[in-house]
C-alpha cells in the first residue's frame, strides 16, 4: 500500500458528465438529437437578455437581469453569444446536490460560476474604483500595428497570425482582440476589415509566398469554426501548397463551445482531407483550442476531439486565459489540466495572463500571482503537458511569467526584453535592448501604489485640461480676427 502523503493538490481520475440541459425551463423538451446537431445549436444562440430569459424561465431574479443591462450599456468590449453547449455548462449541478433553488439561490450559484463569471460578465463583477487601467488599450498588442497585409500579424520571426475573420460562434468578456472581433458594443464600435475576404485572404498567401523564413501558421480570426467549411479548406490546401511552411495550427474556441460544428460529419470528412495532404508534405496540423474551467470539458468536447485526432488532428492544445474567479486558483488550473489531458486527449500548453484591454481589471491577475500560481503547478503533470503561464507584453510577445527583468512590486510595472524584432522594428537598432513593460491590477497593489497611480491620473486629467482650456482659448483668439 502507498504512503498516504498529505499533498497540496489531490489528485483523482474523474469521469466527465453531460449536465442535463433539460433542468434548465427553456430546454425541458430539448432531444439528444437535436442537442447534438450544430445548426440547432447556432440557431439556438443566447444572443440578448430576452433570449437568455426564455432559456432560464424564472430561475435568476430581476435583479441579475439588470446587472447585466447595465454592464451591456456601460462596460461591455464584447456582445452576448452563448451557444447552448457553453450556457450548459453554467451550475451544472452534476454533483449530486441537485439544482439550487429558484431565485435568490439560483442567481447567488449563477453569479459565482466560473464559465458565467467571464462568458457572460455583469456590472457588479467589475472593478468599481479601476475598471480600466490607466494604461489599458484596445489592440493591447498592437497587433494591427503589425499587420504586414491586412489581418496577417508578422510579430515573430518564423510564425504569423492569420485573422481569416472577425467573428466567432461565442463571445468571451475577456476577448483580447475586442478591437476588432464580434459586434459592436455601446463602449466599443469595433474596427471593420477594409478588403473583402477573398482578397485579404489572397494577400496572405502572396506574402507568405514571398517570405520564406515564415515556417508556421496560426490560422485564427475570430473563431475559424465560423468560417464556411469550404472556404477554410480552400485557405488550408493552398497554404499547405507553399513548401516553407510547416506547421499550421488552427485557432478555435469553439472546440469547447460548439463542438457539435467540430463533429460534424462533412467537418471530420473535411480534416481527414485536409491532414492527408499535409501528411503527405511533412506539415503538421494542429488545433488550438481555449477553454478556462474543468466544467467545460464535458463528454460531447472530449469524443468530439478524439474524433479529431482520429481524424488526423497532430496534436490538439489549449490555451487559456488566467482569469480572476475563473481559474485563480492551483485546484482551478490542475482540475482543468487533468480533465483536458485525461478525458479529452488535450495537451494543456499555455495560460496566458489577461491582457490590458479596456474594462478587464477584475479579471486580471498580479504577475506575483501569475509567479505562484506557476510554481504551484509544477510537478503534478506531465512535464509535456505542464502548462507554461504566459504574459503577452505589448510589443513583444509571450514571455514566461519568470522571464521578467526588473518588477516594482509597489506601482505593478513590470519591465521585459526581447531576443528578436517585430517588423515595427526592422531597422530599430535599439530593439533588442530596449524595456518593454506590462502593469498589474491597481487593486492588487499596496496602498503606497494605488496612491501613486492615482497622482499619476490625476496629473494627466490637469494635463489633458490644460490642453483642452489652451485649445479653446487660441480658437477664441482665431474667431476674434476673424
Ligand atoms: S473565441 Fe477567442 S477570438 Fe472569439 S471572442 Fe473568445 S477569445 Fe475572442
Amino acid at each position: 500500500m502507498s504512503p498516504a502523503i498529505d499533498q497540496p493538490y489531490r489528485y483523482s481520475q474523474r469521469d466527465l458528465v453531460e449536465p442535463d440541459w433539460t433542468r434548465l425551463p427553456g430546454w425541458r423538451a430539448v432531444t439528444e438529437d437535436q442537442w447534438l446537431d450544430v445548426q440547432w445549436q447556432r440557431s439556438h444562440c443566447v444572443k440578448n437578455v430576452r433570449q437568455l430569459r426564455e432559456v432560464m424561465g424564472d430561475l435568476l431574479t430581476d435583479d441579475f437581469y439588470a446587472d447585466l443591462e447595465r454592464d451591456q450599456a456601460e462596460r461591455a468590449t464584447m456582445s452576448m453569444l452563448l451557444p447552448p453547449q457553453m450556457l450548459n455548462t453554467m451550475v451544472p449541478a452534476t454533483d449530486g446536490e441537485g439544482m439550487p433553488s429558484a431565485g435568490r439561490d439560483f442567481t447567488r450559484a449563477f453569479l459565482d460560476d466560473p464559465v458565467r463569471r467571464y462568458m457572460l460578465p455583469v456590472f457588479s463583477d467589475r472593478d468599481v474604483e479601476w475598471p480600466s487601467h490607466p494604461k489599458a488599450q484596445r489592440d493591447s498588442l498592437h497587433e494591427h500595428d503589425m499587420w504586414a497585409v491586412e489581418g496577417l500579424t508578422h510579430r515573430y520571426p518564423t510564425k504569423v497570425l492569420a485573422e481569416l475573420l472577425p467573428t466567432c460562434p461565442q463571445y468571451c468578456g475577456h476577448c483580447t482582440r475586442m478591437d476588432l472581433v464580434g459586434n459592436s458594443t455601446p463602449q466599443v464600435t469595433k474596427l471593420k476589415f477594409a478588403a473583402k475576404p477573398t482578397d485579404r485572404h489572397t494577400a496572405m498567401l502572396d506574402y507568405l509566398r514571398a517570405t520564406p523564413t515564415i515556417r508556421d501558421v496560426v490560422v485564427s480570426g475570430g473563431d475559424v469554426a465560423n468560417l464556411p467549411w469550404k472556404n477554410l479548406e480552400a485557405f488550408l490546401d493552398n497554404l499547405l501548397a507553399i513548401d516553407s511552411i510547416r506547421d499550421i495550427r488552427l485557432a478555435t474556441k469553439a472546440l469547447i463551445g460548439l463542438p457539435q460544428h467540430w463533429g460534424a460529419p462533412d467537418v471530420i470528412e473535411g480534416i481527414g482531407r485536409i491532414t492527408a495532404t499535409a501528411r503527405k508534405r511533412g506539415v503538421h496540423v494542429a488545433i488550438h483550442t481555449h477553454a478556462n474551467h474543468a466544467n467545460s470539458i464535458t463528454p460531447v468536447v472530449a469524443r468530439t476531439a478524439h474524433a479529431l485526432m482520429d481524424a488526423g488532428i497532430f496534436n490538439i492544445r489549449n490555451q487559456g486565459v488566467l482569469l480572476r474567479g475563473v481559474n485563480d486558483t492551483t485546484e482551478d488550473l490542475l482540475d482543468l489540466c487533468f480533465a483536458l489531458q485525461d478525458n479529452a486527449g488535450i495537451t494543456p500548453y499555455y495560460f496566458y495572463m489577461c491582457d490590458m484591454i479596456p474594462f478587464s481589471e477584475h479579471w486580471r491577475l498580479s504577475l506575483a500571482e501569475a509567479q505562484h500560481l506557476q510554481h504551484s503547478i509544477m510537478g503534478y503533470l506531465p512535464g509535456f503537458a505542464t502548462p507554461r503561464i504566459v504574459c503577452d507584453v505589448p510589443f513583444v510577445g509571450k514571455r514566461w511569467v519568470h522571464q521578467v527583468e526588473e518588477y516594482d512590486r509597489e506601482t505593478g510595472i513590470s519591465y521585459w526584453r526581447k531576443n528578436y524584432r517585430t517588423l515595427l522594428e526592422a531597422s530599430d537598432v535599439d530593439a533588442l535592448s530596449r524595456e518593454y513593460v506590462y502593469n498589474d491590477p491597481i487593486s492588487t497593489l499596496p496602498e503606497s501604489g494605488q496612491a501613486w497611480w492615482h497622482a499619476q491620473s490625476d496629473a494627466a486629467a490637469s494635463h489633458a485640461a490644460a490642453v483642452d482650456a489652451a485649445a479653446a482659448s487660441r480658437a477664441a483668439s482665431v474667431a476674434q480676427l476673424v
